[in-house]
């Protein structure tokens, strides 16, 4: 299959520059400027070329509760937010914490056909914080292993769990909260927990991934931590980057005060948030209205960030693009990420002078929980590209 992008502005973490990219046989081929081939031909003057994003948190609900969400309505809300590869949690029902449930999502992430689906397992077994013994099971594919959805409250089964992980290469992923002293504090919660899982990290040099931060208190124990030379890697939401608590929605961890959301931008243009993920955590209406916490947050996570983040003139384009697809593909290990020669012929076509409303009615996602709803962002993703094949295209919305 090949593809030709002509006359784009070609952004990736480390070029921006007006040119072409060439697709054969799935990866990057070429890239110029005036290239000619006899294949189809994609005009992008006027538009702006990518990476496509690498989602290192999201949530398809299933198996369990494919009536929020199911493997092809999240991959389509993937292709038509931008993204070519996405790391799912393991809080479906059943939680994921076996190689079957890990299969069953592959096979039916296949017969998708649309994005590259990646399936964490549980820290412990049927995420019930006790017990590890499942990790014995575990295939050398699996790259991460998270409780997400609540914290690991035992210090020291977390402490096993990342022995064991070292010893596997694989990265452990952390959701952030003591439930018994979320009830004082939401703050105190994610913090303390932030600490002790830093600590534990340094002591087993576990490669630690710490998800959804939302404080500036847990951003500052991260940077001590990455100046220390722990293995650590952190995550900003687009909602945490973008709404404090004066928007009344339920989020966890919560839509925190205003001086935190400065904070994390602050964290992002210092370099020290690694990845944006959206935490695509999809409900139906009657859920949320009963107090679901979470955001369908796929179709919306580039306008948000390119407006919160670019726009404004926080940081460069450049940037953003580091955080939403080189380094969550790093992570991942993925050949993917950056716009060169051999790299897997992943691209998003976006229009970055366009304003656009958000819609929640029109998501892919069955889930159309947004805070964002009926709000006006620029940067409109129009098209996506994986392996050379379009696999989202909305270009009549020019
Ligand atoms: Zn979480």
């Amino acid at each position: 299959m090949e593809l030709l992008v002509k006359g784009a502005r070609v952004v990736d973490s480390s070029q921006d520059f007006e040119g072409d990219v060439y697709i054969r046989n799935g990866k990057i081929d070429e890239i110029g400027k005036s290239l000619s081939k006899d294949c189809s031909v994609i005009d992008g003057k006027g538009l702006t070329i990518l990476p496509a994003f690498v989602d290192l948190h999201s949530h398809f609900r299933d198996p369990g509760q494919t009536y929020k969400e199911d493997i092809l309505s999240g991959s389509r809300a993937a292709a038509a937010g931008g993204y070519t590869a996405v790391n799912l949690m393991a809080n479906t029902d059943p939680p994921c914490s076996s190689m079957e449930i890990v299969e069953y999502v592959k096979n039916k992430a296949d017969e998708a056909g649309l994005i590259d689906v990646y399936q964490s397992i549980s820290i412990t077994k049927n995420m019930e914080g006790n017990d590890i013994s499942h990790l014995e099971k575990i295939d050398k594919g699996v790259k991460i292993i998270s409780d997400d959805g609540k914290g690991v409250l035992s210090i020291d089964i977390m402490y096993k769990a990342m022995v064991k992980a070292k010893d596997m290469g694989i990265i452990v992923m952390t959701h952030e909260e003591d439930e018994s002293i979320a009830k004082y504090d939401a703050r105190l919660s994610e913090n303390i927990m932030t600490i002790r899982d830093i600590v534990l990290s340094e002591y087993t040099l576990c490669p630690l991934h710490i998800a959804h931060v939302s404080t500036k208190e847990a951003m500052k124990s991260i940077m001590d931590a990455k100046k220390r030379g722990v293995p650590v890697t952190c995550e900003v939401t687009p909602h945490h980057i973008s709404l404090d608590n004066s928007v009344d929605y339920k989020v966890n961890p919560p839509l925190r005060d205003a001086t935190d959301v400065k904070f994390l931008i602050e964290s992002i243009k210092d370099g020290f948030v690694d990845v944006i993920s959206t935490d695509h955590a999809p409900h139906t209406m009657e859920d949320k209205r009963n107090g679901a916490r979470g955001i369908s947050g796929l179709e919306t996570a580039f306008c948000v960030c390119f407006t919160k983040l670019v726009h404004e003139g926080n940081i460069s384009l450049s940037r953003l693009s580091e955080i939403m697809s080189k380094n969550p593909a790093r992570i991942l290990k993925l050949n993917k990420g950056e716009i060169k020669i051999g790299y897997d012929g992943d691209l998003v076509l976006v229009d970055l002078n366009k304003k656009i409303k958000v819609d929640a009615k029109n998501f892919e996602s069955k889930g159309k929980n947004t805070p964002f709803d009926g709000m006006e962002f620029y940067g409109k993703v129009l098209m996506t590209v994986k392996g050379g094949r379009v696999i989202y295209d909305n270009r009549q919305a020019l």
